[in-house]
This record gives structure tokens, sequence and C-alpha cells, in this order.
């Protein structure tokens, strides 16, 4: 029974998937999921999880992880290939969903789901791969390798920003490498989790093996990382949440993906018109609620005031209303708290003496909207060119040349992307060996990752864990050194050296 309690035939309830079971909570308590776009639409009510509940979900998944442990690879593949498939069959109708819980246009809503396809896709083949190393040892006779192992019980805890992507960048490599799994979604988009859950399901994840409990980043959040059976945690989220996980989790393995405040580089030699679109699609889309969105500009001197111009006419232009009309642009942002965010930063931008170019303001209507927001002679000290935002406003700082734009762009506390716009091949290289951030990219805006590659940043983006690619099995498995000596001897590694 995948849905607890349907009352009055539309209000959904939905309870806590523990050993296989759809369970109520043990607070019998829940609490609502609401359409950004239309804020007094309750989508459905869901499990506010315990204490109680967490320990539940740790002992079903110790009791699942030897037997899932002892799957070989290829065959938990074969599941993982099963989830995409299921994914794939009901793109449309999980990308609106992302649209309607969470409020990114319909064309990222599916592309929130792809990216969950393709991480699943990516991580199948892993079984069959899994790497280790082999590398000659010092003394004769004796032979030495390394084999992945599990972790055992790993507690994942996401985001809202990527309801389908986030979960599944974490899912899925901690699948395929034998873990067993408790996993807390954001509680601003429950309902997207329990149907990658339902899917999961579907496809033959054995009881035990997945196990999520809904409710409170207090409630059910701390018992998972403070948890001492858990072995392994991976976060997504907020920099100030990172940070007190580091501090409460104790000495388990812990990835941990926060914040970022990233920057494009448009020199005087960019294509403007290129450069135009990657600002746009970086610092607006998803309305600017991505971890990699643009929310700077650096721009040289010389092409400043034309690309403000240009960027001005286009920003006017785009168009705010539901995700689910084709011709919106720009979406909701998430909740109430995050109008109130994004609208604390214009004032202070307007405090600090930034100029204020367009938007600065919320717009009143049956959801979370707000104009974009664009500010000019923006200093790097000033906060708004220095926090993170999560919303729609976007900072322009002028650099007088190329070492000046580095500067600026590395004169913050994160270091997630960055993109630089510039056709000459010399300045751009200097750009990808100076520039601190996990990710650069050149001639495009800073969002845009793909499944097969490291994911992550520097500084405090994070404690250096890379999610995805062969990166993400690094995070879910544990290297074990293997010697193996067969001269029938006692053979001293440092001590019997032949001179
Ligand atoms: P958040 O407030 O830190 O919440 C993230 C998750 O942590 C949620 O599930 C939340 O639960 C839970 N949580 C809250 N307090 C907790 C606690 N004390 N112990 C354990 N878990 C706790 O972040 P958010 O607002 O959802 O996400 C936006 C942030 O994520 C931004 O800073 C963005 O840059 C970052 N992000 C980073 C990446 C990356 O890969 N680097 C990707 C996407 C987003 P509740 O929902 O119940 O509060």
């Amino acid at each position: 029974m995948l849905v607890v309690k349907e009352k009055r035939g539309t209000m959904k309830e939905f309870g806590l998937y523990i050993n296989g079971k759809w369970t109520p909570s043990t607070s019998k308590k829940t609490f609502p999921t609401i359409n950004p776009a239309k804020k007094n639409q309750v989508l459905a009510q869901c499990a506010a999880g315990t204490r109680e509940d967490v320990e539940k979900a740790v002992y079903a998944a110790e009791k699942a992880l030897p037997a899932w442990k002892k799957m070989p690879a290829p065959r938990r593949g074969e599941v993982l290939l099963e989830v995409a498939s299921l994914l794939k069959k009901r793109k449309q109708k999980l990308g609106e969903l992302v649209t309607t819980e969470m409020g990114k246009v319909l064309k990222e809503g599916l592309g929130d789901v792809q990216e969950a396809i393709d991480i699943f896709e990516y991580m199948a083949g892993e079984g069959r791969r899994l790497f280790g190393h082999t590398t000659p040892s010092e003394l004769k006779n004796k032979f030495c390798c390394t084999i992945r192992q599990p972790i055992g019980v790993v507690g994942l805890i996401t985001p809202w920003n990527f309801p389908f992507a986030i979960p599944a960048w974490k899912l899925a490599p901690a699948l395929i490498c034998g873990n067993t799994i408790v996993f807390k979604p954001s509680s601003d988009t429950p309902l997207c989790a329990i149907e990658l859950i339902k899917i999961l399901e579907e496809a033959g994840i054995p009881p035990g093996v997945v196990n999520m409990v809904t409710g409170s980043g207090e409630d059910v959040g701390t018992s998972i990382i403070t948890h001492k059976r858990i072995q392994g945690l991976s976060f997504t989220g907020s920099r100030e949440t990172g940070e007190f996980i580091a501090r409460q989790s104790g000495l388990k393995k812990v990835g941990l993906e926060l914040g970022g405040k990233n920057a494009i580089i448009i020199m005087d030699d960019a294509d403007l018109d290129l450069a135009l679109e990657g600002v746009l699609w970086g610092a607006f889309g998803t309305t600017g609620q991505r971890c990699t969105a643009c929310s700077r500009v650096i721009i040289h001197k010389n092409v400043q005031k034309e690309f403000e111009e240009k960027l001005l006419a286009r920003v006017k232009k785009l168009k705010l209303g539901s995700g689910l009309d084709p011709k919106t642009d720009v979406g909701p942002l998430i909740a109430h708290r995050a109008i109130l965010k994004t609208h604390m930063y214009t004032e202070i931008g307007k405090k600090e003496g930034a100029k204020l170019l367009c938007g600065g303001y919320s717009v009143k209507s049956s959801g979370f909207f707000y104009a974009p927001t664009i500010f000019t002679n923006v200093k790097p000290h000033m906060r708004i060119a220095r926090e993170e935002i999560f919303g729609p406003t976007l900072s322009i700082l002028k650099a007088n040349d190329l070492k000046e734009a580095i500067q600026i762009c590395n004169s913050i506390e994160y270091g997630l992307s960055s993109s630089m716009y510039t056709q000459n091949i010399n300045n751009a290289f200097r750009a990808i060996e100076r520039i601190e951030a996990g990710i650069t990219y050149v001639n495009a805006s800073t969002i845009g990752a793909e499944v097969h590659l490291p994911f992550g940043g520097v500084k405090a983006t994070g404690n250096g864990t890379r999610e995805a690619g062969w990166t993400g099995i690094e995070e879910f498995s544990e290297e074990k050194t293997i010697y193996i000596d067969y001269s029938g001897k006692l053979q001293k590694a440092q001590i019997d050296i032949e001179e």
C-alpha cells in the first residue's frame, strides 16, 4: 500500500518507508507539502518522522546489509537499470510533479528527472567496474591490490532544488557499492522523494535496503547525523547545516556539498551575445535557486555598458509564472522565507551603495514570485557580492583586466562553479589554472553538470568530496588494501631489501 491514507477523496497522506513497508510516523503527526506557484494548494500531507522512526530505519538497513552487500555488483546494477527504465517511462508525469512541488519550469523539471535517469544508468554500468588498483610489491613473490567495499549503513540528506536528481546522485552510487540506506529528503519536496522510492520498490530493491524517513531537519536530520550505527553520510544543502553536520557527525565518512557564489567572467574579446545567453540561463534559470547559479558577472570595463544594455532589454521580457505554463521563463521561489531572504539582500545592496538596475520587489500573486533583480556598480567587499542569496539576484562587478577579474572571482569564501567568456585561448587557460573553484566552464554558463564527471567545490563549498562519475564511487565505498605473500617465508617490508 503506497498511500497510507486518503482523506476526503483528494488529500493524500503519505507514510514513511521502512523495511519495505509504508508506515505512519510514531509521532502520528504530518506536515503539508504545497505548490509554490499557488501557495494555498496543499498537495499532500507527509509523515513527520521522529528519532524512533530513524532507529527503526537504521535497524532495517542493518538487517538488509549482509544480503545486499553479498549480491554480485552486476546484479545490483540490473536493479538500477530497471529504476532508470521506470523513470524514463514516467518522465513526463514526474517532471510535472517536480514543477508542481518545487516550482521550476517544466523543461527544467523534466531535466531534473533526466539527470536521475542518467545517474542510475551510469551507476548500473559501474556494477561491472567498481575498479580497485593493482600495483607491484617492493618484495619478491608478493602481490598487492585494492578492492572496493561498501561503507555499511549510510545516511543521505538532500535539499529541495533538485528533488529527483540530487537524491538519485546519492542513491545510485550508494546502492551499486552495496550500502544500505536511511534517506531524509527535504521537507519542501517530500512528494518527489516518495515517487522515487515507489520506483525503487517497483524495480526490485529488497526491503530494508532503502528506507526513507520524511520529517524535519531538527528531528529526523539530527537523529541521522548523530546516529552511532550509521557509518557514512552524504549531505547536500546550505553551508550552515553543513557546518553543523561537520561538528556533530563524529568519525563517520562524510560528504558535504554546500553553497556557492558563482561568477561568470566576461572579457572584452568575448562573444557578448553568447555570454548574454549564459548569464540569463545561469542567473535566472531555476529562479536562481541552483548551487551553481551565476550570481556575479565580472565584466571587462570596455564592454560593461554594451552588455548591461543588452542584458536589461532581455531581462525585462522575462515572464514570471507557474512553471507548468509553457510561456513562463521564471517560476516561483520555493517558499515565503526565500522571498524574505531575497528581499533582505535587495535592501542590503541598496544600503551598500550598489545601483539597482531592475527588479528588487516581490510580485503580489498566488505564489512566491520575485522579480529578476540586477545590481551594478557592485564592489567585491559588498555582501551581495559575497553571500549566497539563492534567488533571482545578479551582481555586476567591473574589472580592468583578466588579473583583476580572477582576483575578484576568488575573493569570496565559496568555490563551486565558475565560467569565463573569451575568444583568447591563453586567457582561457590562465583562468582555468587560477580560478579557485571545483568547476570552470569556458564559453558556457556556470550550470550544466554531466553525471559522468566529478561534481563539487573547494573552500566553503564543502569538505572536498566530489559526487557523480567515478568519484561518486569513491564517496560511497571504502578501499581495502590486500597483500598476498606467496614466498612461503616471512618477508618484512622496508627491512628485507636486497642491496
Ligand atoms: P538546508 O536548509 O541546509 O537543508 C538541506 C537538508 O538538510 C534538508 O533535508 C533539511 O531538512 C536538512 N536539515 C536541516 N537542518 C538539519 C539538521 N540540523 N541536521 C540534519 N539535517 C538538517 O538547505 P536547502 O535550503 O534545502 O538547500 C539550499 C542549499 O543547498 C543552498 O545553499 C545550495 O547552494 C545548496 N546546494 C548545494 C549543492 C551542491 O551540490 N553543492 C546542490 C544543491 C543545493 P528540512 O527540509 O526538513 O529542513
